[in-house]
């Protein structure tokens, strides 16, 4: 009979993922690359603006095998490039390391989507991953308006301060919605990403449609202008249609 410390102990396999969708192909999740995406189940934050609120939960009972999705790869050696690990918060899983390990196993390049929340657990899997599309939500200061949770800011400058530390490939990226990132906001945000030393930055138009917060749905961010970033000499890149979800 197992006692709590061999519980407790228990390495965490790719088996244990908790997946809650897969996507064989897209272009658009790891720039220029062919990818297939998995989505893991699960995040503690409560963005208002969230789009995939169904992976919100950390359990399902339509949880999809991580032996059916390594066979649907295993199919797709030589057509694809990368697999994209993607949530809800991918991180929040420990059997990620794992999953991450067989992938690159089998040949394929690994990318990641996080907004950051465990540090720790990031810095293991950073040597295993090839590209992260890094969700930058507000400065510090801010992260609670958008995430619902205390001292999200300060888990999520970490993570991003290792990302840069890395040298991995990244992207951070930012979705706007003026009613909780206005432009002193978001100033604020690209000035503190500037001086961490960022290159990469993608900012985004919120697609209201879905958001989880219904005040956030039903308002119109259709006719809201492109952000200026004032007082800041910064290189970012605005898309005012869909490029990634969060
Ligand atoms: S936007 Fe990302 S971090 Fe925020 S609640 Fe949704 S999945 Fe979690």
């Amino acid at each position: 009979m197992q006692n709590a410390n061999s519980i407790q102990n228990k390495e965490p396999k790719a088996n244990d993922l908790v997946i809650g969708g897969f996507t064989p192909l897209t272009t658009i999740d790891y720039p220029g690359q062919l990818s297939a995406v998995i989505f893991l189940q699960g995040c503690p934050w409560r963005c208002g603006y969230c789009q995939n609120t169904e992976l919100l939960p950390r359990k399902t009972g339509n949880a999809i095998a991580w032996k059916s999705v390594i066979e649907k790869l295993e199919k797709r050696r030589g057509l694809l490039d990368a697999v994209v690990f993607s949530g809800g918060e991918p991180t929040l899983q420990p059997a990620l390391l794992p999953a991450l390990q067989e992938i690159r196993d089998m040949g394929f390049k690994t990318g990641l989507h996080s907004a950051g929340m465990y540090p720790a657990r990031l810095k293991k899997i950073l040597p295993l991953i090839d590209w992260i599309g890094f969700d930058i939500k507000a400065a510090k200061q801010d992260y609670e308006i958008i995430t619902g949770v205390k001292n999200s800011g300060e888990k999520a400058w970490e993570s991003a301060r290792l990302v840069i530390q890395s040298g991995i490939d990244y992207e951070f990226r930012t979705t706007v919605h003026p009613h909780i990132l206005n432009s002193e906001r978001l100033t604020a945000l690209a000035r503190e990403l500037s001086a961490l030393g960022a290159r990469k930055y993608v900012i985004q138009k919120c697609n209201t449609s879905h958001c989880l917060d219904a005040e956030l749905k039903t308002t119109s961010v259709e006719n809201s202008a492109p952000p200026v970033l004032e007082g800041i000499d910064f290189q970012f890149e605005y898309l005012s249609h869909r490029g990634f979800e969060f």
